[in-house]
């Protein structure tokens, strides 16, 4: 099973990935984590990307596809993947589309997590992850039950992301309605796309993900 999650940046992709990943048995994949690694580990396409992510711009296509290309032909994607903040161009979601072919895969569903833009600056201001597990928090709608304490791991450190401020994400908005949004009516076109609302809660969401994907039958084979 091969699946899109796509939508504005906050809308819940990362944590509705995690728990796809969980049900279904397959890999997550996000360019934008990958992206972070880069910039962590300093590596070329690090040093590159830095600066436009913090910028709240997109990563130059040329760069991102070919990341991406060799990350879905690693072995954990051999029952499928989720891609989360993939494609964000409609020339990312052509390249996609040639390199599934090549790899003689096709995609199961594209589905949009839709969100009110007002409501996303408050979410994603508030958003921070465990720095031992990864786990994600918000300070209003999701802290750890012990204060300062990770539920998942027990850990005391927590890490917010560089482009999660105010001035970054209006720039990150103003990016998904230019450049991302115009994938909508490409995958639609494809017979492929399904709307879901991102504004419910985590586990309703969840529910209408799981709801798209059963309903297609897609191979429901790992929980
Ligand atoms: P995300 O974690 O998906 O919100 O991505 C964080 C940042 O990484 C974005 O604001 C972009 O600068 C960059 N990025 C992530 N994925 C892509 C992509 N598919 N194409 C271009 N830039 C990307």
């Amino acid at each position: 099973m091969n699946i899109i999650l796509l939508g504005p940046p906050g809308a819940g992709k990362g944590t509705q990935a995690k728990r796809l990943e969980e049900r279904y048995g397959i890999a997550q994949i996000s360019t934008g984590d990958m992206l972070r690694g880069e910039v962590a580990a300093g590596s070329a396409i690090g040093r590159k990307a830095k600066a436009i992510m913090e910028a709240g711009e997109l990563v130059p296509d040329e760069i991102i596809i070919a990341m991406l290309s060799a990350r879905i032909a690693r072995p954990d994607c051999t029952s499928g993947f989720i891609l989360d903040g993939f494609p964000r161009t409609v020339p990312q979601a052509e390249a996609l589309d040639v390199m599934l072919g090549e790899h003689g895969l096709t995609l199961s569903a594209v589905i949009e997590l839709k969100v009110d833009d007002a409501a996303l600056i408050e979410r994603i201001a508030g958003r921070f992850t465990c720095a031992a597990c990864g786990a994600g928090y918000h300070d209003v709608f999701k802290p750890p039950k012990t204060p300062g304490r990770c539920d998942v791991c027990g850990g005391t450190a927590f890490t917010r992301r560089a482009d999660d401020n105010r001035e970054t994400v209006t720039a990150r908005l103003a990016a998904y309605h230019r450049q991302t949004a115009p994938i909508l009516p490409y995958y639609a076109a494809q017979g492929r796309l399904h709307s879901v609302d991102g504004m419910a809660g985590i586990e309703a969401v969840t529910a209408a993900v799981e709801g798209v994907l059963d309903r297609l039958e897609v191979g429901v084979t790992e929980k």
